[in-house]
């Protein structure tokens, strides 16, 4: 007999909240972790009283009420919005796109005259096949170069025509004044006080969790110890790659200890091709910890992905969808297998958007008898 009911690989967002509802339930819970930590990519590290994003800046954001209440049973948020800077050229503008930045850089004051700016540039397009296409049809060539194309090229290190548009449909455009980053329809917003890590920590308080465990290594052994397994690593390697490999692009963070305040806000985007990093992260900002004499900041890198290092970003192309579609419909077909979060769904998502998934997946499982 099965000593568990379920084995979690990966203790990341989808990983913590499948175990947290399992465990609530009254399932048996393993859970195995390749690093040293719980949260995934949303593990925050305290240094001086500054919780660090560990592997880049994370700001819960949702829209739907049911979210934004099931993670503040594990933390207090504050009610940080996230305003980017974008940096081009050694000049601060604020980003995403909206009526400031329009008047930073044309001297527009109202709606309309940025909207006719915008549109003095734009190439309308009515069935958009790429990135750069369906940027330029909305934001016109004059902002798409400022502020999209280098940036873009340095992460994705692809031309943005031979991008998904579904990439830059992340970002809104606004042709109001509103520095915030994200959608008017995310209504709730904000940062865990105290960091993300003891979110998790308080999601596996009944599980059985081991560290340092590369569930690959250790494969036949762990699956008979559980009745089913709840995937949320990359499928590709699940399958021992037998279809092929699917793409990744990464990021190196270097973090740095400075006196004082660096920038003097959260992220600065660095829009200019010829910078190497992509944005610098400045951490006590996403907790109003300005008056500390002291600061910790993470410049982003843009790296190739290679396996060693960690694999953030899907190249959602149609040639990497059809190659995770064939393994997705492999693992569909295994009863005991259950795939989720952003690595097994293969998808650029949002924390809401991952949390939302695991919520569905563990009621649907958990309304099945096992
Ligand atoms: N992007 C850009 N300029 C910026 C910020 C973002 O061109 O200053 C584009 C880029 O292609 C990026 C995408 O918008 O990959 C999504 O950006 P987001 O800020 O959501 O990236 P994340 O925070 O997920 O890394």
């Amino acid at each position: 007999m099965n000593k568990y009911d379920y084995l979690v690989v990966g203790a990341g967002l989808f990983g913590c909240t499948f175990a947290h509802e399992a465990t609530k339930a009254g399932k048996k819970v393993l859970v195995v972790e390749k690093r040293p930590y719980i949260g995934g990519d949303c593990y925050t590290e305290e240094r001086e009283g500054i919780h660090v994003h560990m592997h880049g800046p994370h700001i819960f954001h949702c829209s739907q009420k049911y979210l934004w209440d099931y993670i503040n049973q594990f933390a207090t948020f504050n009610n940080f919005q996230l305003r980017v800077k974008a940096n081009y050229k050694n000049k601060l503008y604020s980003f995403p796109i909206n009526l400031s930045t329009m008047h930073e850089v044309w001297g527009v004051t109202t709606p309309a005259e940025g909207l006719k700016k915008i549109s003095e540039t734009t190439i309308p397009c009515e069935n958009p096949k790429n990135f750069e296409e369906y940027a330029i049809s909305q934001i016109g060539t004059d902002m798409y170069q400022m502020f999209i194309y280098g940036y873009t090229k340095k992460v994705w290190n692809k031309e943005p025509s031979l991008l998904p548009s579904s990439i830059i449909k992340r970002l809104p455009y606004k042709s109001y004044h509103c520095g915030r980053h994200y959608p008017d329809t995310d209504i709730y917003e904000g940062v865990p006080i105290g960091g993300y890590t003891q979110i998790f920590e308080k999601m596996l308080e009944k599980s059985d969790v081991v560290f340092n465990t590369d569930f690959f290594n250790h494969k036949d052994f762990l699956e008979t110890l559980a009745a089913k397994v709840v995937y949320t690593g990359s499928l590709d390697q699940y399958f021992n790659y037998k279809y092929g490999k699917l793409e990744f692009r990464s990021l190196r963070y270097q973090i740095e200890r400075h006196d004082g305040d660096y920038q003097g806000h959260a992220q600065i985007n660095y829009t200019d091709e010829d910078v190497p990093w992509v944005r610098i992260i400045e951490h006590k900002h996403f907790e109003f910890k300005a008056h500390l004499p002291y600061t910790y900041i993470s410049k982003e890198y843009p790296a190739r992905y290679d396996g060693s290092n960690l694999p953030y970003y899907p190249i959602n192309d149609e040639v990497n969808n059809a190659l995770h579609k064939k393994y997705l419909q492999e693992a569909q077909s295994l009863p005991n297998l259950i795939v989720g979060g952003r690595l097994g769904e293969y998808r650029y998502q949002d924390m809401d958007v991952v949390l939302a998934s695991a919520l569905h997946t563990v009621q649907q499982e958990l309304s099945n008898k096992i």
